[in-house]
């Protein structure tokens, strides 16, 4: 579990920018690497709070992350463009560039990894509860194959930065509130690539990636709920310049059913007896989600009595144990509303023997009219 945003940075929730902004810049003067050399603790103390500030003065961030929490900063929102908070843009605006020269500045190791997106793929009750094979479309980044990524058009290729030297990063020393600080920024011609492209691909234009419509396969397994999500290694944008892909996050969003209740692995629905049945008992069918079972109604079983039937519930996700949860039954007793003149004379009949007080033939039409009025 993360440590919450606003406690690392000592504020309150309702903390404005320039609180903020006040708070970062004490807490990180205090932490600064070059403050305390060689004091890894501080310097984790320091990546945390800035991370926290990249957050939480972001406005759009910061909305998510009040609403989601950490799990609204992994991906992008439904549709958009995934989110992806820069510590470098901290860096420069507070200390003139990034002091554990990461972040965009990634020299020579390579072009960035692609960003990680997000879908929302919905589901059918039943589909959620016995897992289905189904498809995914995304507006996302694909590697250009007409420059295989380089970037470059035919026949040419990338050359090294005339700035950087294909370090990809330009170093500085400078005069801080903390003494001579020595900082690495991200090469402001190759944007950090260690290199450049004198005649960019035409296709891609020099990104070596372009958006397009993708489709992908997506195994959803057995037990799923609103609320799982899906991870698709490698499945998100590919990077710019050959990068290798992000992920992509399926999240799932599942229809009710008219007859079921889910809860977890637990099904609850009603089963409709008739008022002679629960009085005489019966042998009746219920159709579960995949079959039909015949289940034995006692003699004198009354409304709300629960028949449990164990496995014909969802099967449980891999991890949460074997087999499935239980189907729950609650037993509705219909009396019949609407009776033949000779349904009429048995239950009268009936009512006579037992003893049992109810309407004349004459007040049986006033009381129904009363309930008429009612409705
Ligand atoms: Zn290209
Ligand atoms: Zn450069």
């Amino acid at each position: 579990m993360a440590t919450d945003y606003y406690e690392l940075l000592g504020v309150d929730r309702g903390a404005s920018p320039d609180d903020l902004k006040r708070a970062y810049r004490k807490l990180a003067r205090e932490h600064h690497p070059d403050a305390n050399p060689n004091d890894e603790e501080a310097e984790a103390k320091f990546k945390e709070i800035s991370e926290a500030y990249a957050v939480l003065s972001d406005e759009e961030a910061r909305a998510r992350y009040d609403q989601f929490g950490h799990d609204g900063l992994r991906g992008g929102g439904m549709g958009g463009d995934p989110f992806n908070f820069d510590l470098n843009d901290i860096f420069e605006n507070f200390f003139g560039g990034n002091p554990f020269g990461g972040g965009r500045a990634r020299g020579p190791s390579g072009p960035p990894p692609g960003e990680d997106q997000e879908v929302v793929l919905d589901l059918t009750f039943e589909e959620a509860i016995f897992g289905v094979d189904n498809k995914v479309e995304i507006q996302t980044a694909v590697g250009c194959e007409d420059c295989s990524g380089s970037g470059a058009a035919e026949g040419t290729s990338p050359r090294r930065c005339t700035e950087c030297e294909g370090a990809g990063q330009v170093r500085q020393v400078r005069q801080s509130l903390l003494g001579q600080m020595v900082t690495a920024t991200h090469c402001p011609r190759c944007g950090g690539l260690g290199e450049e492209i004198p005649t960019p691909c035409r296709q891609c234009r020099g990104e070596g990636r372009y958006r397009e419509s993708v489709s992908y396969e997506v195994r959803v397994p057995a037990g799923v709920d609103t609320g799982s999500t899906l991870r698709l290694t490698g499945r998100g944008a590919a990077g710019p310049r050959g990068g290798a892909h992000g992920d992509l996050y399926v999240h799932l969003r599942v229809a009710a059913s008219g007859k079921f209740n889910r809860d977890g692995d637990t099904l609850y629905a009603e089963l409709n007896v008739t008022m002679l049945q629960a009085a005489l008992g019966a042998r009746i069918n219920f159709e579960t989600l995949d079959e039909t079972v015949e289940l034995a109604i006692p003699p004198g079983t009354q409304p709300g009595e629960i028949f449990r039937l164990r496995d014909h519930g969802v099967p449980r996700l891999e991890g949460r144990g074997r087999g499935r949860g239980d189907l729950i039954l609650t037993v509705k007793v219909e009396i019949p509303s609407k009776l033949s003149k000779n349904d009429e004379d048995l239950l009268r009949e009936i009512a006579e023997q037992r003893g049992e007080k109810v309407a004349d033939p004459g007040d049986r039409t006033v009381l129904g009219k009363i309930r008429s009025a009612f409705q």
